[in-house]
């Protein structure tokens, strides 16, 4: 697409594709296990890219963004991006997070099925091969069991300008790793008596580089394998693996694993020339992680606002989880524009929460249908409705257009009677200079209705305004020639009592008052915005009874609002307040 912005990613890609880097697949030696390439045939005029979740919990904005990215750029590529989970931690995996990943992927509008062929992958049904490979590195003198404690371990990998100490398991032969790594497999060996490690260099600058771990022993039952296994592999060895099993060409992550690209490539090269694998083999691309301002995006926090109820539950529509955006009101559409706007950079920073709201305007507003709501009511009596339709029950019909910018769409149609809903802020016994709403003696126009002319209001024992009483204007009718006959400045939103819908409608704000909630280390539920959610009963157009959950509309004057996906019914309408129509938020 020559409309998107190039960005460094795109740029790698096109010049990878101009000079076929990967139109020529190979093996360097004697091949070892092709078919244990995942993804079928290599594939050599496309690009493969992937989205590794690890699925450990619900996907939240910052996910969202990588899935645009990695199928974004395989769509506009004419590549294929997987759909991988990278299950290879027994103890956090569950399949209620498989589901749900699935279902938010799906739900912003990619699809890992290309050509009838699934790229829907799990890295735990690469354990044999990582097995297979660990053991090639044994043999190649490139791994190593080490049975140094955990402590010792820490201690001797050294630190940042200090060179680390070599292990005293370092010169075992191969036969006695070997060895020994089957009695891990075999079980042997408690829990965290020996890891597996790879043999480069503990004198690396890059501490990751130090002989990281590439398997350690945890007795623990895994979704997929079960308790074929007591061994499993490291994240850090799985990761390049799965990535080379499946032929991706661009494996792109956030930048916390630059550290890691040296590892990536040592052990790709390595799993290379021992012929277990293919040339080219992938390679690794960082970007700049997504940081919105007002939320947090750590999964371990996002569980715990969750677990201990300061929202309800992982798609309460504060949340930034992918179910909670959609449940508040966001379109697939909207998180694209997000993400795309928000680019693709080596530089790291912050995104004002206001350029989520923005997109999501910019998605809603040629499309969402109009309709007139009143939040907080206040009734308006028309004192002279009978004398004007001979009736007090009359029933006035009016209209207005579904989408001012669409006519094609036609008209809504409802009704002016002798009482209608207006907002309590449009009328002011005694106004400030330049208030042009309701107050005695002053016109404004009941919005597709009449001019009226406010003539008093009424009070409770209290003191407190109960009723505002207004004159309609003759012959004032919107779409009427005297329409324009009395020039009003202001213009009032209402809905009628007689036939107005009355509504749950809650009212949501930002989650927290402070930009960066968890910023310098300090408790991020010390800064919850105590007014995030507010619920009134509001009036609405009637034709709002045909709503249906996840129905979207604009809610004049008042901003976006989507007919909640749990909780609407016809017989009680409960409606979300996506975003206002502008920003408010003032702090
Ligand atoms: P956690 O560390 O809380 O378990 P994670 O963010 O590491 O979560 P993964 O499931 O490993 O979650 O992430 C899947 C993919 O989403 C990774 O490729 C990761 O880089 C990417 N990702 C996660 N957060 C962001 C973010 N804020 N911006 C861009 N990409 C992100
Ligand atoms: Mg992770
Ligand atoms: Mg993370």
């Amino acid at each position: 697409d020559e409309h998107k912005p190039s960005n460094f990613l795109r740029q790698i890609i096109e010049r990878d594709l101009a000079q076929g880097t990967y139109a020529n697949r190979h093996f360097a030696s004697t091949p070892g296990d092709a078919k244990h390439h995942a993804a079928g045939p290599l594939d050599p005029a496309k690009i493969r890219t992937r989205f590794p979740p690890e699925p450990n919990g619900y996907l939240h904005i910052g996910h969202a963004k990588s899935i645009c990215l990695n199928f974004g750029l395989a769509r506009d590529y004419g590549g294929i991006c997987h759909m991988r989970f990278d299950d290879t931690n027994p103890e956090k995996e569950e399949q209620e997070y498989v589901d749900s990943i699935l279902d938010a992927v799906k739900w912003l509008g990619f699809d890992w099925n290309v050509g009838g062929t699934s790229h829907l992958f799990y890295a735990s049904n690469y354990f044999d091969f990582m097995y297979r490979a660990a053991e090639a590195l044994i043999n190649a003198g490139l791994a190593y069991v080490d049975e140094q404690t955990a402590e010792q371990m820490r201690a001797n990998r050294g630190d940042f300008g200090t060179p680390g100490t070599d292990s005293p398991f370092r010169t075992r032969t191969p036969a006695e790793n070997l060895a020994r790594f089957r009695e891990m497999r075999d079980g042997k060996l408690a829990d965290g008596a020996a890891v597996l490690r790879a043999k480069i260099d503990m004198a690396s600058p890059n501490i990751n580089l130090r002989d990281p771990a590439l398997y350690r022993i945890k007795r623990a039952t895994h979704h997929n394998t079960g308790d074929t296994w007591c061994i499993y592999p490291m994240y850090t060895y799985a990761h390049p693996i799965e990535d080379a099993l499946e032929n991706i060409t661009h494996s792109i992550c956030t930048l916390e694993f630059e550290d890691q690209r040296p590892f990536y490539d040592w052990l790709l090269d390595k799993l290379c020339e021992l012929g277990l694998l293919a040339q080219p083999r992938p390679h690794q691309y960082e970007f700049a992680r997504l940081n919105l301002t007002y939320i947090i995006t750590s999964k371990r926090k996002l569980k715990q606002l969750v677990d201990e109820g300061h929202v309800n539950g992982w798609d309460d529509p504060r949340m930034p989880t992918i179910v909670g955006l959609r449940r508040r009101g966001y379109t697939p559409e909207s998180l694209q524009l997000m993400a795309e706007r928000s680019g693709v950079s080596k530089a790291g920073g912050w995104i004002d929460y206001s350029s989520l709201e923005i997109a999501l305007r910019d998605d809603l507003d040629p499309k969402a249908p109009r309709a007139c709501a009143v939040l907080d009511p206040l009734k308006l009596k028309l004192v002279n409705f009978t004398e004007i339709f001979g009736s007090e029950s009359h029933q006035e019909p009016c209209h207005a257009p579904v989408h001012p910018a669409h006519p094609d769409r036609g008209q809504r149609q409802f009704v002016l009677t002798n009482e209608v809903w207006i907002e309590r802020e449009d009328f002011m016994e005694t106004p400030p200079k330049g208030y042009h709403r309701l107050y005695p003696g002053n016109k404004a126009r009941l919005k597709y209705g009449y001019v009226i002319e406010c003539t008093g209001c009424e009070k409770n024992a209290q003191g407190e305004i109960t009723a505002v009483l207004a004159k309609l204007v003759p012959d004032t009718k919107s779409g009427t020639p005297g329409a324009e006959a009395v020039k009003v400045k202001g213009v009032i939103t209402w809905v009628s009592v007689a036939t107005g819908i009355a509504a749950e409608v809650r009212l949501y704000d930002r989650l927290f008052t402070e930009a960066q909630p968890d910023a310098g280390g300090r408790d991020f539920l010390s800064v919850l915005n105590p007014n995030s959610k507010k619920v009134v009963t509001a009036y609405l157009e009637p034709g709002l009874a045909a709503a249906t959950p996840d129905d979207k509309f604009q809610f004049e004057r008042h901003g976006y609002f989507v007919a909640d996906r749990h909780d609407h019914t016809a017989a009680k309408p409960v409606f979300n307040r996506a975003t206002t129509l502008k920003d408010t938020w003032s702090k």
